[in-house]
């Protein structure tokens, strides 16, 4: 149901009113990596609301790789981000990790993200798949991009066609970087898929001074949008401080982007 043999026409989600897939200008999502405090949350949303972006992030269930580190906030989280979103009128995406939260997350985001690290969790692709929530799927920091198509397959299969994927970097050789971007992978999943494909420069990168360069890359290969990860105050960031803008550094990757827009 992913292929596009299956479905010829190119899928456009809609997310409250944003369209992923079928505007001239690309969807720009942006938010902290983790949702703090609400003070946060609604100076994040201030400051990517008027950079330009069209929805806020932000994750109140965090997967991190140790069980010492910040954790996320949880339910109390999910209503800042929720307020934060309505204040400043930001449809807002916020990641699920397990069945038992995606009640919650339903109720308060507009959008599902289900993270690298569940990419095959598939009883938890099968819930979502069973809600008509818009999901955003993100690559699997190992997955083939048959792995990624088959996991996508699963939502489909459960009738939720409101499927937008991310490609989020893959793990490689490579330490520099946090992540390898892939970014053929964008071209060729559109040529495979009928489904918006995103690229999250962030968390692909690990690296703040990267996230420009690379989420214009990103645009130039015809990715529907980008993700990224702003922070009112990077250095004091729970989370992903080293690869978050703040809001000056993502005003200036809207400039520059729709500098793009104007040549391309
Ligand atoms: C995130 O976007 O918050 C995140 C944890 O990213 P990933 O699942 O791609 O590592
Ligand atoms: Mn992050």
């Amino acid at each position: 149901m992913v292929s596009r043999d299956f479905h010829p026409e190119s899928t456009v989600v809609n997310v409250g009113g944003v369209r992923f897939g079928d505007s001239e200008k690309p969807v720009m999502i942006a938010g902290p990596c983790s949702i703090e405090t609400e003070e946060q949350m609604m100076a994040a949303a201030e400051q990517v609301k008027s950079g330009g972006a069209q929805m806020l992030r932000g994750g109140a269930f965090k997967p991190r790789t140790g069980p010492y580190s910040f954790q996320g906030l949880g339910i109390e989280g999910l209503k800042y981000l929720q307020r934060a979103g309505k204040a400043y009128g930001l449809p807002v995406v916020t990641e699920v990790m397990r069945i038992g939260q995606l009640e919650a997350v339903c109720e308060h985001a507009d959008m599902v993200q289900i993270g690298a690290r569940n990419m095959q969790n598939f009883d938890l692709l099968k819930e979502v798949g069973k809600t008509r929530h818009p999901v955003l799927l993100k690559r699997g920091m190992s997955a083939t991009i048959e792995e990624f198509l088959a996991a996508a397959e699963y939502i489909l299969a459960e009738g939720n066609d409101q499927v937008v994927l991310c490609e989020r970097g893959i793990r490689t050789f490579e330490k520099t970087t946090r992540n390898t971007l892939d970014l053929s992978v964008v071209p060729l999943i559109k040529e495979m898929s009928h489904l918006p494909i995103i690229v999250d420069p962030s968390h692909a990168t690990g690296k703040r001074n990267l996230v420009t360069s690379m989420g214009k890359a990103a645009l130039v290969v015809g990715a529907h949008g980008l993700m990224v990860e702003v922070h009112p105050d990077p250095a004091r960031a729970l989370c992903d401080g080293a690869q978050s803008l703040d809001g000056i550094g993502f005003a200036e990757l809207m400039k520059d982007i729709n500098g793009l827009f104007e040549y391309l």
